[in-house]
């Protein structure tokens, strides 16, 4: 069954909603609150949980209903790029969409996942790519979202590195014409053995507990390591780092800026994200 939404929301307010499964822990609807209280905009955003087998009926039924546009989240971005009637570019390219439009009678799939993770490392990190020699951990989703972002950034290089080695040799191919100024390269984890600039974790390994088979030597003492993934407590992949004297940050500000990314998609309006950061790294501290 998907979960009932808005049941008593005033219909005249634009509605908006977060859909995945599972969906309770989702942020996003604290993040869309207040990024809406603070540019004034007269809008509702929820849950939706959809049943795995029901994306598409789910979907259809919000729009229909007269919703206005959508965060998908795990693990429906796949799904979501069939689904759109048009795409932009960076989510052609990352073959996922996380964020829907309702247009008329258009559903138009964007990808916001890259350009959040890219705002996260330079604006707010201060953190620059450009020139860097970057390592990518991991070849699903999240890496290919975050492909042409990161390249636009003109880093030196970029190592894609995965489990299922023919995945990442798969992004290069996909992705190789996009790196002009950029050494676009594969490697298993066995071969990484020299320092990174930047190495950033875009597997799911963390979430079930399980370590990466790396080495600290790939962290370097003026460098950056990034978890996409982010918790009350740094992952064993940002303590490694941290032990090397490594910068480290964790994905929450990612989350914050691909939402913001959305919410200016949609309204129209940039929030400013520092402040909702800020409230959300607080409410993790005292378990929220
Ligand atoms: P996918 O399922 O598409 O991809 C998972 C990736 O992790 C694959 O490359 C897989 O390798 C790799 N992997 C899984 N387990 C292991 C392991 N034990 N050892 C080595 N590699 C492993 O997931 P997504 O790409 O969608 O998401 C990846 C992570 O990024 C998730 O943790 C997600 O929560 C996070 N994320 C965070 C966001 C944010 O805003 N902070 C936004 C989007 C994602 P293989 O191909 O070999 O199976």
């Amino acid at each position: 069954m998907s979960q009932q939404v808005n049941a008593n929301v005033d219909a005249n307010v634009d509605q908006y909603v977060v859909i995945g499964h599972p969906i309770a822990h989702s942020k996003s609807p604290l993040i869309h609150a207040m990024f809406a209280a603070q540019t004034g905009q007269t809008m509702h955003y929820d849950r939706l949980l959809a049943p795995l087998d029901g994306f598409v009926h789910s979907v259809q039924a919000f729009r229909a209903a007269g919703g206005k546009g959508m965060n998908v989240t795990v693990p429906f971005k796949l799904e979501a790029c069939a689904l759109a009637d048009q795409l932009t570019e960076r989510a052609r390219m990352a073959g996922a969409v996380n964020t829907f439009k309702f247009e008329d009678a258009q559903i138009v799939g964007d990808n916001t996942d890259g350009l959040g993770l890219v705002n996260d490392i330079v604006q707010n990190a201060q953190f620059s790519l450009t020139g860097k020699h970057l390592l990518l951990l991991g070849a699903g989703g999240a890496a290919r979202g975050v492909l042409l972002p990161l390249m636009a950034q003109q880093p030196a290089s970029l190592t894609i590195a995965n489990r299922s080695i023919d995945k990442a040799h798969q992004l290069i191919t996909l992705f190789g014409a996009h790196a002009s100024a950029t050494l676009l390269k594969a490697a298993e984890f066995s071969q990484l053995t020299s320092a990174y600039d930047v190495v950033i974790n875009a597997t799911s390994a963390g979430l079930s507990d399980q370590t990466l088979p790396i080495t600290p030597n790939i962290f370097s003492a003026n460098g950056l390591a990034y978890d996409m993934v982010y918790g009350a407590q740094p992952s064993a992949f940002l303590q490694m780092a941290a032990a090397r004297g490594t910068q480290t940050r964790d994905g929450l500000g990612m989350l914050v800026e691909q939402a913001a990314a959305s919410f200016y998609w949609w309204r129209g309006v940039m929030p400013a994200t520092a402040p909702v950061l800020f409230a959300l790294q607080q409410s993790l501290k005292v378990g929220g």
